[in-house]
C-alpha cells in the first residue's frame, strides 16, 4: 500500500501525480492511527491463534506424533495400548522372501502392527536388507534354524551346527543374534534345547494359511483358536497369507485384541523367558 503512491522510477512526476500523492499521504497520514489499531488488533489476533494452536497441540501431543512417527509404534503400543488388553502376537516363518516380506512390511506399518518374524538363516542371508528392515520397523528377529531341515532326524552335530549356522548370520546382518527360536516342524529335542540360547517359541493357533491361501479361512481358522497370550503361526512367504493379514488385524481389533511381539507379550504377561524353554502361547 505504501508504496503504490511513491514511484521514485519516474524522472518527472506530473504535478497532478504529486497532487495525488500528497493527498495520498494526507490520507495516509489520517488514517496512520486506525491502521496501526487495525494492525495491532491483526497482530494479536494472530498471536492469541499461535498459542491455542501450540496448547492444544501440546495437549494432543503423544497421540499425533506416534501416530506421524511409525519409529515410535512400539513406544505407543507398549506404553499405551498394550494395558487392559488382549494380547496375540502375530509370527511369520519361512522368510524373509523378496518376493512378500516387503509387502508384508508396508502393509504391519500402516497397520501399525508389530510381528515377529522366525527366518531362515539361508534366507536371511540371501535378503540382509529385508532382516535390517524387520529390525529397523520394530519387528522381532528370531530364528527357524538355517535350511529348514527336521532336526530331530539328523546327527546332534549337524543339528548344532545347523542352528549355530542361522546365529551367525542374524549376528553378521544385525549385530545381534536372533532373539528366539522355532525349529521347523516344532520338533524338539533336547539337543535342540541345549543349542539354541533363546527361548523356544511355538504356537497355539495354526492359521493353516500355507493349507488353505484364503483369507476368510485364515481368519475363521484364527478367531475360533485364538485368546489372550495366543502366538498365531502364519508364513511370510505366500502372496494370499501377506494379503489377509490386514483383514485378520481388523478382525483382531474389533474383538478386543491387539498386537504384540513375543517380548511386548511377555513384558505384559510378567514373563520372563528361558533360554531352551519351550512356550507354546504366554500366559501370566
Ligand atoms: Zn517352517
Amino acid at each position: 500500500m505504501s508504496t503504490s503512491g511513491k514511484t521514485p522510477s519516474n524522472p518527472a512526476p506530473s504535478k497532478k501525480l504529486h497532487q495525488r500523492q500528497g493527498s495520498f499521504f494526507r490520507r495516509l497520514d489520517v488514517r496512520l492511527p486506525w491502521l496501526k489499531l487495525v494492525a495491532v488488533l491483526v497482530i494479536g489476533a494472530i498471536a492469541i491463534f499461535d498459542l491455542l494452536d501450540f496448547t492444544i497441540s501440546k495437549i494432543n501431543d503423544p497421540e499425533d506424533h506416534v501416530k506421524t512417527a511409525p519409529m515410535s509404534r512400539h513406544v505407543k503400543i507398549t506404553e499405551r495400548t498394550l494395558e487392559g488388553k488382549k494380547l496375540v502376537a502375530l509370527t511369520f516363518d519361512d522368510g524373509p522372501s523378496p518376493e512378500t516380506t516387503p509387502k508384508l512390511l508396508d502393509l504391519l506399518t500402516e497397520k501399525d502392527a508389530p510381528a515377529t518374524f522366525f527366518m531362515l538363516g539361508s534366507m536371511a542371508r540371501t535378503n540382509p536388507d529385508i532382516v535390517k528392515r524387520i529390525r529397523k520397523e520394530h519387528h522381532e528377529v528370531a530364528s527357524h534354524t538355517m535350511y529348514h531341515q527336521n532336526l530331530i532326524r539328523i546327527p546332534d552335530d549337524a543339528t548344532r551346527a545347523d542352528i549355530n549356522e542361522a546365529k551367525a548370520v542374524f549376528n553378521d546382518i544385525i549385530n545381534h543374534g536372533p532373539s528366539y527360536t522355532r525349529p521347523p516342524y516344532g520338533n524338539i529335542n533336547t539337543t535342540i534345547t541345549d543349542a539354541v540360547g533363546t527361548p523356544i517359541i511355538l504356537w497355539s493357533v495354526d492359521t493353516e494359511d500355507w493349507r488353505s491361501k484364503n483369507t476368510d479361512a485364515i481368519i475363521n481358522t484364527t478367531m475360533s483358536e485364538v485368546y489372550d497370550g495366543a502366538i498365531i503361526l502364519m508364513h511370510d512367504i505366500y502372496p494370499t497369507s501377506v494379503e489377509a493379514v490386514p483383514a485378520l488385524i481388523d478382525t483382531l481389533r474389533q474383538n478386543g485384541y491387539e498386537l504384540a511381539t513375543i517380548s511386548e507379550l511377555a513384558t505384559a504377561k510378567n514373563l520372563t523367558l528361558i533360554p531352551g524353554v519351550i512356550y507354546y502361547d504366554l500366559l501370566p
